[in-house]
């Protein structure tokens, strides 16, 4: 067994962190964890306030899923999606299937959000070419502004964070950029009508990630956007391709964010809660008017050209069903709105704070903007990295977050006691009051 010292030495000199600046990475090494509480080497306790990066959801060493895991090693642990199949994956399919929005019947599964999303461009781009009356000159995508839809190239495309894509410049396509929708609805409505009416006939689909853009600061969308959007792909027959990445699985407060407004897009694309935070999958889900444009004889070479070899891998999938046993027989979702009401709660008494500018929420999702300034809203100088201090700060008190800039986010698992909420929101408070002088 390595020593503590030898395991910081290492993980700072070999193992590359994901988006981390390593010269400055300060190891922090987590042993173990149970409930929403991560230890350390040392025994010291976490609260884990952005759900390992926003992915677990019942907690941690949950029993239950524990065993279903368990269980499926007892059976298989990977098989190939590739011309076979297995039990544990089609239920898990049949079940998504049930509780998606009506009408996604077919799932497509892979390893990470960043490839569900790849997916569901490319499915959408050889639809149009392969359906009944072809529409070969649909190759175009719409985003919006600030999105974050993964890393691969296709998802970096459709994404728009100016200083992480940048090296990537030569290597990304074009996409047609929707803002933010920040402003009035009616004035973000015609925007979004002008720019399909003049290019629908080179758009194959619209990406969103609906309701709130987690990775752009937790920005909220007004009411009735996603649903307008909806009306107006279908007009402009274009598809919809609603990224539920990060706000799938209860995290808005219903299972799938679509749902605050009755909306069945295209194609859906899951990941990170999928699991309950556990294994890494992902899954992308469409009509059936989409799965028979790929129908025909093998030799015609209409099938999907694309797939994972951990495509369905068993273990995550008998982690994934049992998460939505767990959701359907503790009733996660009916125990939400007290959690989501007493977080409102908090971040109504935060948005006082001198140094917050605002708060933005959306059922267990919220974000806390900090400036330096309150009256005129002068934002900290970047490299002072107020959101990384606060979040520092936060640490000492035994809770784990991260910010997005200078904003604290703060998500934690739909498992997350009322106690344990307050004892967050008390942290932030401290590293705001800490770093205030
Ligand atoms: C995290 C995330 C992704 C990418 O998922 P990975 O599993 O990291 O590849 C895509 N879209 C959204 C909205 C995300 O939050």
């Amino acid at each position: 067994m390595p020593t503590r010292q030898e395991l910081e030495r290492w993980d700072r000199e070999h193992l590359w962190h994901p988006f981390s600046q390593m010269a400055d990475y300060e190891p922090l090494i987590i042993e173990r964890a149970h409930g929403c509480t991560l230890y350390d080497l040392d025994g010291r306790g976490y609260l884990d306030g952005v759900s390992s990066l926003w992915c677990n959801v019942h907690g941690h060493h949950h029993r239950r899923l524990d065993d279903a895991i368990r269980e499926q090693i007892g059976q298989v642990t990977h098989t190939t999606l590739l011309g076979a199949s297995n039990p544990t994956t089609i239920e898990l399919a049949r079940r998504l299937v049930e509780i998606a929005p009506t009408g996604l019947n077919h799932v497509f599964f892979s390893s990470d959000g960043s490839s569900a999303i790849e997916a569901a461009l490319k499915m959408s781009l050889q639809y149009w070419r392969q359906r009944s009356d072809a529409l070969p000159n649909k190759t175009r995508y719409v985003a919006l502004g600030d999105a974050y839809h993964g890393d691969t190239i296709g998802s970096v495309s459709v994404g728009d964070a100016e200083l992480f894509n940048e090296p990537f410049k030569p290597l990304l396509f074009d996409v047609l950029r929707l803002p933010t929708p920040r402003g009035l609805i009616a004035d973000e409505l015609a925007r979004a009508e002008r720019m399909l009416s003049e290019h629908h006939e080179q758009i194959a689909a619209l990406v969103i990630e609906p309701l709130v853009q987690c990775a752009a600061g937790i920005v909220v969308h007004p009411p009735g956007y996603l649903r307008a959007i909806r009306e107006l792909t279908r007009r402009f027959n274009v598809h919809l391709v609603a990224d539920e990445v990060a706000v799938g699985f209860g995290r808005t407060g219903r299972m799938f964010a679509c749902e605050h407004e009755q909306v069945t897009p295209d194609f859906l694309c899951l990941g990170k809660g999928l699991t309950a935070g556990y294994l890494p999958m992902a899954a992308t889900m469409t009509t059936t008017d989409v799965w028979n444009a790929f129908l025909g004889r093998s030799s015609e070479g209409r099938h999907f050209y694309h797939g994972h070899t951990y495509s369905g891998n068993p273990l995550c999938a008998a982690v994934a069903l049992e998460s939505l046993h767990i959701f359907r027989d503790e009733r996660v979702l009916e125990r939400l709105p007290a959690k989501i009401d007493r977080l409102a709660e908090h971040l109504r008494r935060l948005a006082e704070h001198r140094h917050v500018a605002s708060v933005r929420q959306c059922g267990l999702i919220a974000g806390i903007e900090l400036v330096e300034d309150k009256a005129t809203r002068r934002p900290y100088p970047a490299a002072m990295r107020m959101g990384h201090q606060v979040c520092r700060r936060a640490r000492d008190q035994g809770v784990l977050i991260r910010p997005l800039g200078d904003v604290v986010v703060v998500m934690p698992p739909l498992a997350i006691r009322d106690k344990e909420l307050d004892q967050i929101i008390a942290a932030v408070e401290f590293g705001l009051d800490a770093c205030d002088n």
